[in-house]
């Protein structure tokens, strides 16, 4: 479900897409989704190139209004990351928590007893991807009413994810518990029901939304144990005389510096993976996907200190990210929809009102 793409197997998934369509189906878990955002977390394509795509088919801005502000709720939430630790709460402290440590068995093996979540998570175990509403479903079930750290629980969402991104990841589940938000996001069966075309009754969450913040769930609890075990698949070769471009999980861009005369390296930064561990499947899909667009890439899984020693520091460069900010070499800027922002507001919509005024300036 979630292919190894080239760039232009990429631009040809957009050429398919229906913005349109998207807008009024995409809170259905089988609605007109785009499933981009493996390929845009992974920098392999950029928010602008898919707006640009789009609009050169003829599509306007006002038509397409609900899929842009989706692609802004990922570069607000890349935003707020350059300034704020995602694993901290943004606003509040989590609405409700009872467990700081430990996860709900039932939800680790599926067994919630609520049919599309269960489905949902055996989804995610076997592709790596979820559906938006199913995310929230799952972290409203986990952090609200299991009543657990949503670290631990964004942990292991993150874990399994093709997507996975520390800023969309945490801060959406910070947004579920109140921890990014003035209000706790709680969905009960109905809803359920309606978006996942499911018909089971009579569960846990089939109360009204008056009586679903009391709803409290009790599961055995067991430690996820979750270690990132990636290592690399060859000893490094580098030549220091050469230029070197340090692609990372979260910038495999195929048309960053196409010169010839670049060595090309995948750059798994254990300090980074260990603290945010992701499985072997989505570890060897990333390197997958780097090496269906990156001729000649190789991959080093290890710390900075002895990547750089193998390089020329000086001769070497990377993209802005969070997890890259400390590195030696020359820092290249990543693309924005906004790249001026100013001062970035915590909230959402008054960000998404200043990317509206730029591209309407860009595209009208
Ligand atoms: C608990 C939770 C965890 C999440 N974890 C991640 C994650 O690790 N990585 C990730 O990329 N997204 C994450 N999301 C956001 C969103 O669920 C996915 O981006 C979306 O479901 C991906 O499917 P799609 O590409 O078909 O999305 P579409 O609906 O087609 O949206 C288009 C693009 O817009 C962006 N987008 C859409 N919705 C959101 C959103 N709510 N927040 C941020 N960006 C969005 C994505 O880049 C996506 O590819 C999470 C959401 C929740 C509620």
């Amino acid at each position: 479900m979630i292919p190894i793409l080239t760039l232009e197997e990429i631009f040809a998934k957009i050429d398919r897409f229906d913005p349109i369509s998207y807008g009024r189906t995409r809170n259905y878990q089988d609605g007109g989704v785009s499933y981009l955002s493996p390929y845009l977390a992974r920098g392999v394509i950029s928010l602008s190139q898919v707006i640009e795509r789009l609009v050169q088919r003829g599509f306007k801005l006002y038509q397409m209004e609900s899929f842009l502000m989706e692609l802004c709720w990922r570069e607000h939430f890349q935003r707020l990351w350059q300034g704020h630790k995602p694993t901290e709460n943004l606003r509040n402290p989590q609405f409700k928590v009872k467990h700081n440590e430990g996860f709900p068995k039932e939800v680790l093996e599926a067994r919630t007893g609520i049919e599309a979540l269960d489905l949902g998570i055996e989804q995610l175990y076997q592709t790596g991807y979820l559906h938006n509403h199913l995310r929230m479903y799952l972290a409203s079930l986990i952090c609200n009413h299991y009543q657990i750290a949503w670290q631990t629980a964004a942990n292991w969402m993150h874990f399994h994810l093709k997507d996975a991104d520390v800023a969309s990841n945490h801060l959406s589940w910070q947004w579920v518990c109140g921890a990014n938000s003035n209000k706790v996001y709680y969905a009960n069966q109905e809803n359920i029901n309606k978006y996942t075309h499911s018909t089971q009754r009579h569960t846990a969450l089939d109360v009204s939304y008056e009586q679903l913040p009391n709803v409290e769930l009790e599961s055995e609890l067991v430690d996820l144990n979750m270690r990132f075990l990636g290592v690399s698949e060859n000893s490094l070769v580098c030549n220091k005389e050469q230029n070197s471009c340090i692609y990372t999980p979260y910038n495999l861009d195929p048309l960053w510096h196409p010169e010839e005369n670049y060595q090309r390296i995948l750059f798994w930064d254990l300090e980074f993976w260990n603290q945010h561990p992701v499985s072997m499947a989505v570890f060897n899909w990333i390197n997958d996907l780097g090496k269906a667009n990156l001729k000649n890439l190789q991959i080093f899984v290890g710390r900075i200190e002895e990547l750089s020693n193998m390089l020329d520091v000086k001769k070497a460069c990377c993209k802005e990210h969070p997890s890259t900010s400390t590195y030696p070499y020359q820092i290249e800027q990543r693309s924005w929809l906004l790249p001026e922002p100013g001062q970035i507001p915590v909230s959402f919509f008054p960000y998404w009102k200043k990317v509206q005024r730029q591209l309407q300036k860009q595209y009208q």
